[in-house]
């Protein structure tokens, strides 16, 4: 049985070689009508209903447990081979979100990262990373509108199927959301990056970038893919990474207590930016404390203070306040706190 949600539509064409229209009725009931029982396709022939149960499957993700809080909903699922991933759906003003999961782990290892605690198991499959969208839409009624790889995993090390699964997100025959509204969030792998900027598919979603420190050697001990990627040579990539009128790459930076927090820091990463001002806008994201870590999350007069060194020089800057906080907010953290023996 194939994976549907793996599926393109020329692939899916080529299943019904004599009726490919067959192949868009489907994706029309699936994507459009998030209808997954054959039996209801009511335009489809009887027969060919029953042929297409023994075809194609849909569901491989067991919901184990959600979380909710006002303003996010935290789901953890089970792999067919019983690992777990984790998805948030956020409520914005006027949108929801969805936050979704690219690996199972990371192998990445940032000090500060709970995914990073085991390494990596294994890469997600684009129908896993298809299916959390479809799963959270179906249980909730909501479509979210954007999709952001922020979840488990680092996106960049999965190119292929975060690129189908992104295909699927993005196509008129699929789940039809806007490019513009797709994130995929790196720790900075500058070879994949400059793949990215020559995939005309990749280079029109949104690249958001892990910066987190101000300079090479606070970088390094924070994040080990440093020594490899360097910041210097990362930077280098993004001034040359090709976007399209009025769009920027987000740096993300996450405020971690005592460490990158200072205006000291803030002023020390000015320079990056200022090399190509309209190119960046910039994504503080307060540390969401963990248990058993050293790292805290600063004061808030601390965040705004780090905040304005960048808005005075006219920096583009966002404050995240992790959504749901209260419902462990970082990505990782469901799972690391999830108790295993409570699952069936
Ligand atoms: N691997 C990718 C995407 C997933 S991590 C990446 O690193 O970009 C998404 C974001 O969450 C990253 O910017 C990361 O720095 C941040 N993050 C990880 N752990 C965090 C925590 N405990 N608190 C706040 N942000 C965290
Ligand atoms: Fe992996 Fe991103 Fe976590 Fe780093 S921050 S360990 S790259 S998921």
């Amino acid at each position: 049985m194939k994976h549907f949600f793996s599926l393109t539509r020329e692939e899916l064409r080529k299943d019904f070689n004599k009726e490919p229209y067959r192949a868009d009725q489907l994706l029309n009931w699936v994507y459009k009508h998030f209808q997954t029982d054959f039996e209801k396709m009511s335009n489809l022939p009887k027969g060919l209903r029953q042929e297409l149960s023994s075809m194609y499957s849909f569901w491989s993700l067991e919901l184990i447990t959600t979380l909710k809080a006002e303003d996010a909903i935290k789901f953890l699922f089970k792999t067919k081979d019983g690992l777990k991933i984790e998805s948030v759906l956020i409520f914005e003003k006027d949108h929801t979100t969805l936050c979704v999961s690219s690996q199972v782990g990371c192998a990445i290892g940032c000090r500060f990262c709970a995914t990073a605690k085991d390494g990596l198991l294994r890469n997600l499959q684009p129908h896993e990373i298809v299916e959390q969208y479809m799963q959270v839409s179906i249980l909730t009624g909501e479509r979210a509108r954007n999709v952001v790889f922020m979840g488990m995993g680092e996106p960049l090390a999965n190119y292929e199927s975060v690129r189908k699964a992104a295909q699927i997100l993005v196509s008129s025959w699929g789940l039809d959301l806007s490019k513009r509204r797709i994130s995929i969030s790196t720790s900075g792998l500058i070879a994949q990056i400059k793949k990215m900027s020559n995939d005309p598919l990749m280079r029109d979603l949104n690249l958001a970038v892990s910066i987190n420190a101000p300079n090479q050697s606070l970088r390094l001990n924070l994040m080990p893919i440093s020594q490899t990627n360097t910041l210097n040579d990362l930077f280098q990539a993004l001034y040359d990474y090709p976007l399209s009128k009025g769009r920027r790459i987000m740096l993300e930076y996450v405020l971690i207590s005592g460490l990158n927090d200072s205006p000291k820091h803030a002023l020390e990463l000015l320079p990056y930016i200022l090399k190509k001002p309209g190119k960046f806008k910039v994504n503080l994201i307060p540390y969401n404390e963990e248990p058993g870590s050293n790292f805290k999350r600063p004061p808030m007069e601390r965040i705004l203070a780090f905040q304005e060194v960048l808005t005075s020089h006219h920096v583009m800057t966002h404050i995240r306040f992790s959504k749901g906080k209260d419902i462990l907010g970082a990505c990782g953290q469901l799972r690391s706190a999830y108790n295993p023996s409570l699952c069936g």
